[in-house]
């Protein structure tokens, strides 16, 4: 962090700065100062320090902030991969994961079915949302803790793990309880109470990115989550509000090879939610690997003409199986197992 004073500032007003900095954040402080600059430069851990009271001060001319504001997140504090393991399955590292399942579990022998087949054709994880959060109040708003129940049941049956959605603190402990991993959705990704309750967990988690967030703001939620000390957190890109029409939203594909040079978390792309068309997820679920994504989530019903949510967006079983050899097919190129 350099703070550049103004010209015309009293030197007595610059020494009262320093001293309070020093004292409330510990840092040390190299002062230089020329015919045309006068400068601060802060040393040592800045995270404490909040920017805005910085530039309210009068003297300051202005900000430059050289350490990114994420700290536990970052990767000069953890410069390998941060791979998690969940029931012996991991995400992260040279792996690339598939969680695969129906947008909303609507009933036991449909989300049976479907996790059978996505078992069948290679998929890691089990996917499927109990709590829907949902634009219209009058939309289908999932099955709640009876969805639960049947996606146990799924994993039971075909030996996966399973992703789920929390909406609300209320339900926290019936996750921790029941499902393997915890997904925050888009909309939730500032919802700054939740992500520090599920940080108090050791659950992994699943945090996608807010529909309008920039990186940066994506990863200081993900900061939310392991500064509480859950350490466990998949960053999940699924396209970002844009002006373009023709697509739901505008999968931000380069959000993963910047996020990697940023940060070690692992990191997945969901084409299902940023395409909201179905023939679009093959490409951009190539084009997930291509980049040096981690892995993708992909939603995969069994009759998606009759689905309660997102039908448009999801694949039927067969083209999940093809997009699966095709993504084994291309998996050695990219130093991935799959
Ligand atoms: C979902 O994955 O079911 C979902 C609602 O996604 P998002 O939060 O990205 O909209
Ligand atoms: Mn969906």
């Amino acid at each position: 962090m350099v703070i550049v004073i103004r010209g015309d500032a009293p030197q007595a007003e610059v020494e009262q700065i320093k001293e309070k900095l020093i004292k409330e954040h510990g840092i040390e402080i190299h002062e230089s100062r020329g015919h045309n600059f006068h400068l601060l430069g802060i040393v040592g851990d800045t995270t404490t320090i909040d920017p805005h009271k910085i530039q309210a001060i009068r003297i300051v001319e202005k900000l430059i902030i050289v350490q990114e504001p994420y700290k536990k997140a970052n990767r000069s504090f953890h410069p390998k991969d941060t791979v998690i393991d969940v029931l012996g399955q991991k995400v992260g590292g040279d792996t690339f994961s598939v969680i695969a399942g129906p947008c909303s579990i609507e009933s036991r022998d449909d989300f049976v079915s479907v996790s059978e087949k996505i078992k069948a054709s290679g998929g890691h994880f089990l996917r499927g949302g109990a709590f829907k959060p949902r634009t219209s109040p009058y939309s289908f708003q999932g099955l709640g803790d009876e969805g639960i129940e049947i996606l146990k049941e799924a994993r039971e049956v075909t030996g996966l793990p399973i992703v789920s959605e929390l909406m609300s603190i209320d339900k926290i402990d019936t996750f921790v309880e029941n499902v393997d991993i915890i997904q925050i959705g888009a909309r939730n990704m500032q919802n700054f109470n939740l992500l520090k309750e599920v940080g108090k967990t050791d659950k992994p988690v699943l945090l996608k990115r807010g529909l309008s967030a920039t990186i940066e703001e994506f990863l200081m939620s993900a900061e939310y989550i392991m500064s509480e000390g859950n350490e466990n957190v998949i960053l999940c890109e699924r396209g970002i509000r844009t002006f373009e029409t023709m697509t739901r939203n505008t999968l931000d594909i380069s959000a993963v090879p910047v996020i990697k040079k940023h940060s070690h978390l692992p990191v997945i792309i969901d084409p299902s939610h940023a395409a909201g068309e179905w023939w679009l997820v093959e490409p951009l679920a190539k084009a997930a690997m291509a980049v040096g994504a981690d892995g993708i989530m992909i939603e995969v019903h069994n009759d998606p003409q009759n689905a309660m949510s997102d039908g448009q967006q999801s694949i039927k079983p067969k083209r999940f199986d093809d997009l699966m050899k095709t993504l084994k097919g291309m998996a050695s190129l990219v130093d991935k197992k799959i």
